[in-house]
């Protein structure tokens, strides 16, 4: 990176006073401040371009050898300016405190302005419905999210392209205004600019210069194998998104699971009803039965009561936590014949006999 002159960087003669050039840095350090220039890399250079500039030109010794030979002469005495902004702060903390008064020390600082308006984004709920045959194969659905984000025509700042931010005038850029009551003296927060030194030139025509629009995008969601009906899935960093640089929130969503007219859940298994006729139950017999899986055959032993139950092992849920698979639960209905032919009845007449 070449360096520019000291004198040409903060606009001041060679012979200007030490007043002349702390007043030219003031100036300077208000108009390139990095409160009122987020994420300006050419802003950020100047304000530390300036900084090291004055720097150099507020000590006597290191001036001296800078009008005597230039930029060498400090770097051959181990000068190297600055690197990063945060150590013109803490080179010149206080040195701020007395530009702009409390509050505009910037980084690290209790105070730091710019710390304080970066904040994440805000959390999302969103309900997804599901069939029940999906809550046991795992689904991905798409869907629609209506989210606040940075405005991408002034990348959030608020201000029209082109158009800058200028210091507020009422407080002078430090955000406070003094009111006098009688005897008393009152700080309070500038109404004009709310507090922040600084006021939007031309808002941003998108965002009416509140720097943030809301927007509708897709996002598939991967819903897990075994989820049961309200359930809720975190999508980490999927919610709406950070202001000035922090973190997006996340999205939370709520699994709803339509029920089933054949199956029903229990735990991690799945519990079907199969109605079976008076002598299947008694003889026994194989029917057949829907899973997850398809059709599959099941035995019914002889002798089998109403209401007694049949495993098929590893056809049920499997559990969204540890994966392992519930079962499918057959519980049979045996049903008594409300309407029987003249021949059924002769046999059932003639089994009742025989039980007696
Ligand atoms: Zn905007
Ligand atoms: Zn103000």
């Amino acid at each position: 990176m070449i360096r520019r002159d000291y004198y040409d960087v903060l606009g001041v003669e060679r012979s200007a006073h030490m007043s002349e050039i702390k007043k030219a840095y003031r100036q300077m350090a208000l108009k390139y401040h990095p409160d009122r220039n987020t994420e300006d890399k050419e802003a950020e250079e100047r304000f530390k371009e300036a900084s090291e500039a004055y720097e150099v030109l507020s000590d006597p010794q290191k001036r001296e050898l800078y009008d005597r030979y230039g930029h060498q002469g400090l770097a051959g005495q181990g000068f190297q300016g600055f690197t990063d902004v945060s150590d013109v702060f803490s080179s010149f903390g206080s040195l701020f405190e007395e530009f702009f008064g409390g509050g505009f020390t910037g980084f690290g600082g209790a105070t730091g302005r710019r710390r304080s308006r970066t904040a994440a984004g805000r959390d999302v709920g969103h309900d997804v419905t599901i069939t029940f045959r999906e809550s046991a194969s795992g689904t991905k659905k798409e869907v629609s999210l209506t989210k606040e984000g940075a405005c991408d025509t002034c990348h959030g700042n608020g201000q029209a392209p082109g158009s800058k931010t200028i210091p507020c005038l009422a407080c002078a850029g430090t955000g406070q205004v003094t009111q006098r009551q009688g005897f008393f003296v009152l700080q309070t927060t500038c109404p004009h600019c709310r507090g922040e030194g600084q006021k939007i030139e031309k808002p941003c025509p998108d965002c009416r210069g509140g720097g943030r629009v809301r927007r509708t995008r897709k996002l598939t969601v991967s819903i897990p194998a075994g989820i049961e009906d309200g359930m809720r899935l975190c999508l980490r960093h999927e919610g709406e998104e950070g202001y000035h640089g922090g973190p997006a929130g996340d999205l939370y969503v709520m699994v709803h699971v339509e029920p089933d007219d054949f199956f029903e859940r229990r735990d991690d298994d799945v519990v079907c009803r199969a109605t079976i006729s008076f002598p299947q139950a008694t003889l026994g017999a194989t029917i057949t039965v829907p899973t997850f899986e398809g059709d599959a055959q099941v035995r019914i032993p002889p002798g089998t009561q109403h209401g007694d139950e049949v495993r098929l092992k590893g056809k049920g849920f499997p559990n969204v936590r540890n994966g392992h698979c519930g079962d499918e639960v057959i519980q049979f209905v045996v049903v008594t014949p409300k309407k029987l032919s003249k021949r059924q009845r002769e046999l059932m007449e003639q089994l009742l006999r025989e039980s007696n």
